[in-house]
């Protein structure tokens, strides 16, 4: 059950609910909103108590929350309906009244190579940098990353161009590594989406996390991981969708645009599409971004290789700079058409 406090409320009224509930036995979670306390109940409440708590002036709202998806409900905060919260990657709002464009290899691939995409990727008016250091391959025979050293050259190319920068952990043994070396924003991939080891270890860090859609995974269970998150102590989620296994063959995955509109109802954290990983074919990813935005993303992740054909991985669904740059742009004029505006990078 999550509970609504009355506007100004003082401290002393919430906490008294807040000690009766846990004289129940009940898990108490509250929400890190100042301006309105709201409270979540772990567990089913008593009828009896649902009922005394309902009769206590204030107590403003008590609203039932779907299964046990607490901390992520859109009950927990403020954010007016038609927009979500808002979480910052090393100075990158993402979420709220902006939309945002994440980009940069599928792996990083060299010092060099690195800093010649990230210096696209950032004239290209990108926001945030990406690039894989730890390659979650399905042969173990494909290229697997150069593990700390490229998480060191993702790092030092951000920072050479101004942009704070993503990279995907596969194992919490790695998590000091992403930590020293800065990376801003964790990424959990499709594959780990449900590793809930690694999401409880990821979220101690409490660094942003993007947690991407797993392959077969539903919104509903995709909304129980970031659950997990915000349980462990990180509350700077963002969720991507990067397409689901159906019996489509034509693309990689099947993009999965109906999920937007309902995350928005349901939760407050922000949601940003992945057309890359869903369609697995360049040519057609730039309908599926202006789609995505035009449908209430936050913003898009897309991959950016100088030479496509020779990419160590996911060659065939790389952009071309050019193709960043239209992406940027669409995304702008989506923004717009929506009531955002597309984030103000500060270059
Ligand atoms: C990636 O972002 O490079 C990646 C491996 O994505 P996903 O986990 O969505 O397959
Ligand atoms: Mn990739």
């Amino acid at each position: 059950m999550i509970l609504r406090f009355a506007a100004g409320t003082p401290e002393q009224g919430v906490q008294a609910v807040r000690e009766r509930l846990e004289r129940e036995g009940l898990r108490v979670l509250r929400s890190p909103e100042e301006a309105r306390p709201i409270l979540a109940v772990a567990g089913k409440m008593p009828a009896k108590l649902a009922e005394e708590l309902r009769a206590r002036p204030e107590i403003a709202e008590m609203i039932a929350p779907m299964g046990e998806l607490l901390l992520v409900a859109r009950a927990m905060r403020e954010a007016p309906a038609a927009r979500s919260a808002v979480v910052d990657v090393g100075g990158v709002r993402v979420g709220g009244d902006e939309v945002v464009v994440i980009a940069g290899p599928c792996s990083v691939e060299g010092r060099d190579a690195v800093l010649e995409v990230a210096r696209s990727v950032a004239e290209c008016g990108a926001h945030v940098l990406r690039g894989g250091a730890f390659k979650p391959r399905t042969s173990p025979y494909a290229f697997q990353g150069f593990g700390v050293e490229g998480l060191r050259q993702l790092k030092d190319a951000g920072e050479a161009v101004g942009l704070p920068v993503v990279s995907e952990i596969m194992d919490a043994s790695d998590l000091g590594s992403f930590l020293e070396h800065g990376i801003d924003c964790l990424q959990i991939g499709a594959r780990n989406m449900q590793n809930f080891t690694l999401l409880k270890a990821v979220a101690r860090a409490n660094r942003p996390v993007l947690l991407k859609r797993g392959l077969a995974a539903t919104a509903e269970e995709w909304l129980y991981a970031a659950e997990y998150l915000f349980e462990g102590g990180c509350e700077q989620v963002i969720l991507c969708e990067r397409g689901i296994r159906t019996f489509e063959k034509a693309t990689r995955n099947t993009l999965d645009l109906t999920v937007l509109p309902l995350l928005r109802e349901w939760s407050h954290v922000p949601v940003i599409v992945d057309p890359a990983h869903a369609a697995g074919i360049a040519r057609i990813i730039p309908p599926l971004a202006r789609a995505s935005i035009a449908a209430g993303a936050d913003g898009v992740a897309v991959e950016v290789h100088l030479n496509p054909a020779e990419a160590r991985s996911d060659g065939p669904q790389a952009l071309l700079p050019q193709e960043l740059a239209g992406i940027v742009s669409d995304a702008r004029i989506q923004a717009a058409a929506t009531g955002r505006s597309l984030h103000r990078s500060f270059r």
